[in-house]
């Protein structure tokens, strides 16, 4: 087994959007996920978020409008060949130039998002090639620092999800020792295919932080519930979850059956949350209750019965 390391990183900064993370060079067009200021390709201090980057590409065009608006009226002056035809020329010149900013004050904002999103499909390739540049950055520190590699796979994994790197994730952090006061994400590595290293992962944040575990994590111990019971600690990983699902009555109704198969390994404050909700709702999950009884009382009932003669016989 794997010496697994104490490390820190840093908490995951959420932005509203996930394109608020990416930076464009405005010197090469370069994209990438990692740096704030300079560019990873032509080193340069250069790097814009999206959004100026395509508010600068709209105030460009605008500008040239306006431009060639004011030509027009030039050129209307100038071949007005009277003073009073000269004078409409540069009045309606102006008025329609006055006009046409006006204009473009107003659908500023909208013109911003149309534009933004022409730009992404203008860059696509260009923004993969960045992604895919960084997550070669962060390989390429994966040995030497890997605290630091997870972070920026991380980052990357907000625009680019894939399984490789997911599971590229999923591996690094099986080799950190997890904390409950890591700034832990799950929701975001549940891939498609299996990863023993995943399971190990929802285990371990089953345990740390059972908050995190959401019906995606409940649904893919489900799909992949033969592979995870076949790992060496697999009942362990399967049971910490079904031990986080039983304190949302929603995943206990949508999950009952898993619930049940795990029912006899949950510790004893999920067993009595168990309870606790079974026994608000009667005559509802009947095969459950009565396993969720049964284990109860051959855990806790033998006890009971032992502290119970225990107490007789030293009194
Ligand atoms: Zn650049």
């Amino acid at each position: 087994m794997i010496k697994k390391k104490a490390v820190t990183f840093k908490p995951y900064e959420r932005t509203e959007y996930a394109y608020d993370k990416l930076r464009v060079c405005r010197k090469c067009g370069g994209y990438t996920v990692l740096s704030e200021e300079i560019c990873p390709f032509c080193g340069k201090r250069t790097l814009t978020t999206v959004q100026s980057f395509a508010k600068r590409e709209l105030k460009r065009s605008m500008q040239s409008e306006l431009l060639f608006s004011a030509l027009l009226t030039l050129l209307a002056v100038f071949f007005a060949d009277t003073m009073p035809w000269i004078g409409i020329a540069a009045a309606v010149g102006i008025v329609l130039t006055a006009m046409l900013a006006f204009a473009q004050y107003r659908v500023f904002e909208p013109q911003l998002r149309i534009r933004t999103d022409r730009l992404f499909a203008r860059d696509k390739d260009r923004i993969r090639h960045g992604l895919i540049q960084d997550i070669r950055a962060a390989e390429g520190i994966l040995e030497a620092n890997p605290a630091r590699a997870y972070e920026m796979l991380r980052e990357v994994n907000t625009l680019l999800r894939n399984d490789p790197i997911r599971r590229l994730q999923a591996e690094l952090l099986q080799t950190f020792v997890l904390r409950r006061d890591m700034d832990l994400l799950l929701e975001p590595l549940i891939m498609d295919g299996f990863s023993p290293h995943l399971a190990g992962y929802i285990g371990e944040v089953a345990k740390l932080n059972r908050e995190l575990i959401k019906e995606s994590s409940i649904r893919y111990c489900l799909q992949y519930e033969p592979q995870i019971r076949n790992m060496s600690k697999g009942e362990d990983i399967l049971a910490a979850v079904a031990g986080a699902a039983v304190r949302m009555k929603r995943y206990i109704q949508l999950y009952p059956e898993f619930i049940r198969r795990y029912t006899h390994k949950l510790p004893e404050d999920r067993l009595e949350r168990l309870r606790e909700v079974l026994s608000q709702h009667p005559g509802e999950f009947g095969p459950l209750k009565l396993e969720a009884d049964e284990v109860y009382w051959v855990r806790f009932g033998k006890r009971n019965a032992r502290d119970a003669s225990q107490q007789g016989s030293s009194s």
